[in-house]
C-alpha cells in the first residue's frame, strides 16, 4: 500500500469492520481531481439542482453516505455528498447540490458535456449492510434528503431482511421538496411508511405541516430494535434524536451526519475539525453514542 493510500484510506467503514475497504480516486498526487463529464442535470427546486456524471475509470466506487469532492476550474473545490446509490448505476454518479455561493453556483450552472473535476469518496457511510434485522427509521431535513437517498434505495432492496422501514422527510415548504417523482413511487410501496411534512403549507397543500419530529408518533417501530439514520440540519437533528432516544433507540443505533467547512478532505488540514474528530476522515456519518459530546455544543 503506498503512503497516499495509507492517509487516504478513509473511504472504508468505521462501523462494519469486516467490509472490504474502498480507496479513493488515486491520481498522481492525492488532492489532484480527475475530469469527467456532467450526463445529466435536472432541477430540483428554485436553487437546487442534480447532476448526474460520468464515473471515471479509476473511482473506486462509494457507499451511502460518502461524498466528493467537486471541483471548476478558476473558481473552486467543495465537499458534495453523493445522491445516488451504484446499485441503480455503476456507470454514473449523482449529486444534488444547492446554490449558495461561488462554487455551488459555477457546478449548478454546468451543462451536459461540460468537465467537472471530482476526487473521492470520502468519508465513512451509512450502516446499511448492518440495518438487516432491525427496524429503521430514516429522517431527513430539507438537502438532508441528498445523503440519505442512496441509503433509501439501498434499505429498499433489502427490503425483505429488514423489520419496519419509514423515511420522515421534512421540508420548508412544498416546493422545497427534492426528488418528488420519486417520492410518489416509494409512496406505492406497501410496507414502505413514508410520511412528508413542510413547515409553511401552500394553498394547493393538503399533507401535514409542522417539523419533522412531530410525524414520529404516526410511524410503528420497535425503539429497542430500531437503527436510525439522520441528516438534515443541526438543530433538526437535536430535535430529532432527542425523541428517538426519549422512545427508548440505543444511542449507539442513531447514526446523525455532520457538515462542516471542510476543505483537503483526506484528515491534513484541520478545517473540519470537532474535537478531537475530523468530519472528513471520522464523519461525515458518526454513531451518536460517538459524536454526542460536541453534537451537543453549538456552533462547535
Ligand atoms: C460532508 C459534506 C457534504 C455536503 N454535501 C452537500 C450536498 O450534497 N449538497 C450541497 O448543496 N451542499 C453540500 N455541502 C455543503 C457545500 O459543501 C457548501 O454549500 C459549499 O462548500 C459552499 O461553497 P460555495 O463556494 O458555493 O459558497 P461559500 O462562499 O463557501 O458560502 C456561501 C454562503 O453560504 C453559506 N453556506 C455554506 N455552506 C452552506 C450550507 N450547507 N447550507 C447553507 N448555507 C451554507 C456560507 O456560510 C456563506 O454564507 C456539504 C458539505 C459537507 C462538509
Amino acid at each position: 500500500m503506498t503512503e497516499a493510500s495509507v492517509n487516504l484510506n478513509n473511504g472504508g467503514s468505521m462501523h462494519e469492520g469486516t467490509e472490504t475497504v474502498l480507496e479513493p480516486t488515486t491520481t498522481a498526487h492525492p488532492l489532484t481531481p480527475v475530469f469527467t463529464r456532467v450526463v445529466r442535470v435536472r432541477r430540483e427546486t428554485k436553487d437546487t439542482w442534480t447532476i448526474w456524471i460520468e464515473r471515471p475509470d479509476v473511482y473506486p466506487g462509494h457507499r451511502p453516505g460518502q461524498f466528493n469532492m467537486l471541483y471548476v476550474p478558476g473558481v473552486g473545490e467543495v465537499p458534495i455528498s453523493i445522491a445516488s446509490s451504484q446499485r441503480e448505476s455503476a456507470a454514473r454518479i449523482a449529486h444534488t447540490i444547492r446554490r449558495v455561493g461561488p462554487v455551488t453556483s459555477a457546478l449548478v450552472a454546468l451543462r451536459k458535456g461540460d468537465y467537472v473535476g471530482i476526487r473521492g469518496p470520502y468519508g465513512s457511510h451509512w450502516p446499511v449492510g448492518s440495518a438487516a434485522g432491525h427496524d429503521v427509521v430514516v429522517i431527513a431535513g430539507g438537502l438532508g434528503l441528498a445523503p440519505l437517498r442512496p441509503a433509501v434505495v439501498e434499505l429498499l432492496k433489502l427490503r425483505r431482511k429488514l423489520g419496519a422501514l419509514a423515511l420522515l422527510y421534512g421540508a420548508r415548504t412544498p416546493e422545497d421538496l427534492l426528488y418528488q417523482r420519486e417520492l410518489a413511487k416509494w409512496r406505492q410501496v406497501l410496507d414502505f411508511q413514508l410520511l412528508v411534512t413542510v413547515d409553511r403549507g401552500t394553498r394547493d397543500w393538503h399533507g401535514h405541516v409542522g417539523v419533522v419530529t412531530t410525524l414520529i408518533p404516526g410511524i410503528s417501530f420497535d425503539p429497542s430494535r430500531t437503527i436510525a439514520f439522520i441528516c438534515g440540519p443541526e438543530i433538526m437533528m437535536r430535535f430529532a434524536v432527542r425523541e428517538l432516544l426519549s422512545r427508548g433507540v440505543p444511542p449507539n443505533q442513531v447514526y446523525v451526519s455532520l457538515e462542516r467547512n471542510l476543505q483537503c478532505a483526506v484528515g491534513f488540514c484541520g478545517h473540519c475539525q470537532l474535537g478531537p474528530k475530523f468530519i472528513c476522515a471520522d464523519g461525515p456519518v458518526f454513531p451518536y453514542d460517538v459524536i454526542e459530546p460536541y453534537f451537543l455544543v453549538k456552533q462547535l
